[in-house]
């Protein structure tokens, strides 16, 4: 008999999505006649942008052709998409990051959830809270977080940061010394962002702790207004004790093509046990080449094309799309009387419930009054209680209506 990882029984079930699903199921069959409309799924909806099409089709040839065919590429990437991605996203804002310290992969969930791998289990990890579930299910995977306190939904070895609206979703530095902190701006599900001052803090904080921020900037492409940082490589400092997780997913549609990419640059160290400072580019790369084959060469060729002239016109006309439904929504919902978070920098738009419900009790009513599929906040951590968060990934026409029929809603 084989001894199992008993990290894993620590894990507590998420039964959010699922949850979710049962209830609209449910419901659509005792009410065939009402049309639902989903602003819950945090996945896009608008098609993969003619530029990146054209570009796969022009890989597929190649692949078909005895001159173009590729079989095992460079685990940390094309030198092509490196390099477009070191120009675009880094060195048109003044940041210099080199080509050999990006690693492209198949998404930010798996860079997020794999870069635990190279840490010691000993390290003390802080966790914003409510929270994409990813950071603390695999530490908890790693053997870092303790016993799981049922009574307070917390793990104990866990420094958890609010973030709600009495902070206005701006995280307070640990009181304790913390080693590894996972920060998300713009953040899912909160929708709200820190701007440049606010994020230099915490980059001060990495330096005079010796912590390092695993930074994840998923929905850069949604930011709109100005100082609020695209990178965390905007902040001085920044390369000495960041990494940084990005991901094609929400800015070009990528969910289904899977690929993103993780910065680490050379300057960051860990230290090993006899003192020695370790460069962690040089483990993560061990580790890719070792676990990793790379992100399929045609996959990559969509990448690149979202930095073209073509690519980025028409990614842009659709992260307008999703942003002009957020506003739908943020403006409804205000003027129907919510506080209302999120939704200027990002698709997720994240509203107070109203006093004496729960979030579990909101979606019921939301469904069952308004037809409207949103998530409880209590479905990404403790601190998510008395939220909920909707998402402006539906149609426009749907956005619209959603929002007609919650305001008609008696709170
Ligand atoms: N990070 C955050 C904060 C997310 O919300 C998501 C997806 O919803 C991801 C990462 C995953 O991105 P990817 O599709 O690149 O794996």
């Amino acid at each position: 008999m084989s001894f199992i990882n008993e990290n894993f029984l620590e894990l507590q079930d998420s039964y959010l999505f699922s949850t979710i699903a049962k209830k609209v199921a449910k419901f659509t069959e005792e009410n065939p006649d009402k049309k639902v409309i989903k602003l819950g799924i945090g996945d896009v909806t608008k098609p993969i942008v003619p530029a990146c099409i054209k570009a796969m089709q022009k890989a597929v040839e190649e692949m078909g052709a005895q001159e173009g065919f590729r079989g095992y590429g460079p685990e940390q990437g094309y030198d092509f998409l490196r390099k477009a991605i070191a120009e675009n996203d880094y060195k048109s804002r003044g940041i210099e990051i080199l080509d050999d310290e990006i690693f492209v992969s198949d998404g930010a969930k798996c860079d997020c959830g794999n870069i635990v791998d190279i840490f010691d289990k000993n390290n003390k990890v802080a966790i914003t809270d409510p929270v994409y579930p990813v950071y603390i299910d695999t530490n908890v995977m790693a053997g870092r977080s303790g016993k799981y306190n049922k009574e307070k939904e917390i793990y104990e070895n866990i420094v958890y940061l609010p973030v709600i609206a009495e902070n206005e979703f701006k995280p307070e530095l640990p009181k304790e010394k913390v080693d590894l902190i996972y920060l998300c701006f713009p953040n899912n599900p909160t929708g709200t962002t820190l701007d440049k001052n606010e994020l230099k803090k915490w980059v001060d904080y990495a330096k005079e702790n010796k912590s390092i921020i695993l930074y994840d900037a998923a929905y850069e492409a949604f930011i709109t207004e100005e100082n609020i940082p695209h990178s965390i490589y905007e902040i001085e400092g920044a390369k000495e004790v960041a990494i940084e997780f990005k991901s094609y997913s929400k800015t070009a549609g990528f969910t289904g093509l899977r690929c993103g990419y993780v910065v680490i640059p050379k300057d960051i160290k860990g230290l090993a046990k006899n003192g020695e400072e370790v460069s962690l580019n040089k483990l993560w790369n061990r580790r890719t080449c070792t676990k990793f084959n790379g992100v399929p060469y045609i996959i990559q060729r969509a990448a690149e094309a979202v930095y073209t002239e073509d690519g980025k016109k028409q990614i842009k006309e659709n992260i307008s799309y999703y942003l002009e439904n957020a506003k739908i929504i943020k403006r409804g919902l205000e003027e129907a009387g919510y506080e209302v978070y999120g939704g200027v920098n990002s698709p997720y738009i994240w509203l107070k419930i109203p006093e004496g419900m729960t979030s579990w009790e909101f979606f019921d009513k939301l469904l069952k009054e308004a037809n409207v599929v949103g998530t409880p906040g209590s479905g990404f951590g403790p601190h998510g209680e008395g939220y909920f968060r909707l998402t402006a990934f539906n149609t426009k026409e749907n956005t619209i209506e959603a929002i007609e029929r919650i305001k008609k809603l008696n709170k």
